[in-house]
């Protein structure tokens, strides 16, 4: 029997926005990951581009938002502005029906001071590159303590890209309870390299 997005477990409004866009079916990893994340469980996932794996990751994102409180309540982790900002953009799109919604990039190589207002105002989703999160990390611009899910996406190529020390520190600095999704092209190092813990849910 073929999957639907309504057997996912997702909010009314989510399932409106996901029509509008014209998805019909969830993608494999859609299936997969969205009862899985919705669950609370942390997942590692293999994905290439143009899986849906943005989607796969953005909807229980958006599902666990508590629009009311203005805190930032999801972190995606990217490891360029490019990325940063198409993924952005997704999560946008896919949150057209949640009114009140706010979704920000935050990247290095631009002026801070605009990324600083728009976490002052409470961003419920922050999604940036290791690098400029460190620095509102450091600033107290941006604030931990609601984060409830932390995305890396991308996961190998950010080790690739010398990030490791930054997403540890990242990481760390998140509340102990916080859930984890992981996505990568490739599995074989990142559990070495970023020390995940065994019981997640492999995809
Ligand atoms: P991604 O792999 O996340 O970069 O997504 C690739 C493209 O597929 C994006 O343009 C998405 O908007 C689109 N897409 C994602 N999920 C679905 C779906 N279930 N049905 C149709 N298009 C989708």
């Amino acid at each position: 029997m073929d999957i639907k997005f309504t057997d996912l477990g997702l909010r009314s409004e989510l399932i409106e926005g996901i029509q509008r866009l014209g998805f019909e079916s969830p993608s494999p990893i859609q299936a997969e990951t969205i009862p899985v994340a919705l669950s609370g469980k942390d997942i590692v996932g293999l994905s290439q581009t143009g899986s849906g794996k943005t989607a796969a990751f953005g909807l229980p994102a958006l599902n666990m938002i508590e629009i009311d409180r203005k805190e930032t309540q999801v972190l995606v982790l990217c490891p360029t502005r490019e990325l940063a900002v198409q993924v952005c953009e997704e999560i946008n799109r896919l949150a057209a029906a949640l009114r009140g919604l706010t979704s920000v990039p935050v990247y290095g190589g631009t002026p801070i001071d605009r990324q600083m207002r728009a976490l002052r105002n409470g961003a419920h989703i922050v999604v940036g590159t290791p690098g400029r999160i460190m620095d509102h990390l450091r600033r107290k611009t941006l604030r931990t303590d609601a984060i409830k899910l932390c995305i890396l996406d991308e996961a190998d190529r950010m080790l690739d890209m010398g990030f490791r020390e930054d997403m540890e520190v990242i990481l760390g600095d998140m509340p102990e309870e916080r859930q984890a999704l992981f996505f990568s092209a490739r599995l074989s190092s990142i559990h070495r390299r970023l020390g995940i813990k065994k019981k997640s849910h492999h995809i």
